[in-house]
């Protein structure tokens, strides 16, 4: 395929940055922190954004660690969204130090098309903090206005396939507490109410539910909080899960079935139950069939091939989606193992992880480039995102 005169400065802008780009994401990489907390890595992007002459606003949209960064002028408007955030313990094991250079090298690519081929449009680069762990950055940004105004928003994820419209499940988080009544655990057991108990009882419940749901559906959590020392009955214990399903409708049925472990579990052992959902639930994605399609012709022109992996988790650009046309692909990077593990940790600082990461955004600034020259493609993100229309997988 031959490109033209605006791809081919779209494409050798990204390839001019990848340098830069790769030091960046290493730096990233280096400094794992959680949602909210990324300030190593707000201040390395918006430093470099601004260093190659973007207009930078710092901390914006109400969060410390957003930034919205800006190229261009009027419409149409195009964003394209970094991550950043890490996993406890395992640092950047969904590769979002990826992420964060995907969305800086399509909005490089994006300005430099722009000026070729002397079309009018903005390109944003835009902040979102806190994906993992249910933290909802997005949906923040949402209700914070960030995307005012934008015709689109695009990002994309690395993970164990090439697929242009992965599925994601939507999902809600919930904390469960349990407080019961300390006591000496040899010298008056039966004087304590034993949080820990409700605890295992909610847990054994929910393993025994699991048998019973969808093979769609996932429940899982972690126990935050055991009790505190072996020699007393532990009086208050804390755990948090995710419930997830692929529409909200199948999560809320969902939820109530979970929480009934954990009522049950309150109830046999007489102990008192705090449950609180999360104020921000994840929406499953709604992939953009026009945008898809061109994604999908452009990665193949820059030498990619389609192998669907297994997906399989949730992502507040899923509420993004929801509210504006959005695409969220997931690219191949080799790992010896999945997101989420210290595998994927290491494959995410690889110089193949990397080229991988170049080539998936040069495809997708091909594919967003047409919104600008294209009236009609425009046209079409817009009707199918109004209309509902889901396109083919
Ligand atoms: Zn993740
Ligand atoms: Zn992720």
């Amino acid at each position: 395929m031959t490109f033209s005169d605006a791809q081919q400065a779209a494409l050798d802008a990204i390839d001019e940055a990848s340098g830069d780009l790769r030091t960046l994401s290493l730096d990233i990489h280096a400094h794992p922190e959680l949602g909210y907390e990324e300030t190593h890595a707000h201040a390395a992007l918006t430093d470099y954004l601004e260093g190659v002459g973007f207009e930078v606003e710092r901390s914006a949209h109400g969060l410390d660690t957003s930034f919205r960064a800006s190229s261009g002028n009027g419409g149409p408007v195009l964003a394209a969204l970094c991550e950043y955030d890490a996993l406890p313990e395992i640092g950047h094991a969904c590769g979002h130090n990826l992420i964060a250079i995907a969305s800086v090298a399509v909005g490089l690519g994006l300005r430099a098309a722009l000026r070729e081929a002397e079309v009018g449009g903005t390109v944003l680069v835009l902040g979102a903090p806190a994906e993992e762990r249910g933290g909802g950055g997005k949906i923040r940004l949402i209700e914070n206005g960030a995307f005012g105004g934008v015709d689109a928003a695009v990002m994309l994820h690395p993970g164990m396939g090439d697929e242009v419209r992965p599925s994601s499940l939507s999902h809600r988080g919930l904390t469960v507490e349990f407080r019961g009544q300390a006591s000496h655990a040899a010298g008056a057991p039966w004087r304590g109410v034993n949080a820990l108990d409700a605890m295992v009882l909610g847990f054994a419940a929910l393993g025994l539910l699991r048998q019973q749901i969808q093979p769609t559906h996932r429940v899982h959590g972690v126990i935050t909080h055991g009790g505190d020392s072996p020699n007393i009955i532990p009086e208050r214990t804390e755990a948090r899960l995710l419930v997830r399903a692929p529409t909200r409708e199948e999560v809320d049925t969902l939820r109530e079935r979970v929480l009934a472990c954990f009522t049950g579990a309150a109830q046999q052992t007489g102990c008192k139950l705090e449950a609180t959902w999360s104020d921000s639930p994840y929406e499953n994605l709604r992939q953009n069939p026009a945008l898809a399609d061109a994604y999908r012709e452009s990665f193949d022109a820059v030498g990619g091939t389609i192998r669907p992996g297994r997906g399989g988790g949730s992502t507040d650009m899923g509420n993004v989606t929801q509210v504006l046309p959005g695409l969220h692909p997931h690219y191949r990077i080799p790992a010896t193992s999945g997101n989420h593990t210290r595998g994927f940790t290491d494959a995410a600082a690889t110089e193949e992880a990397h080229d991988a990461t170049i080539r998936a955004a040069k495809a997708l600034a091909l594919a967003s480039l047409r919104a600008f020259e294209d009236p009609t493609f425009l046209d079409a993100i817009h009707t199918s995102f109004a209309t509902g229309e889901t396109g083919g997988l």
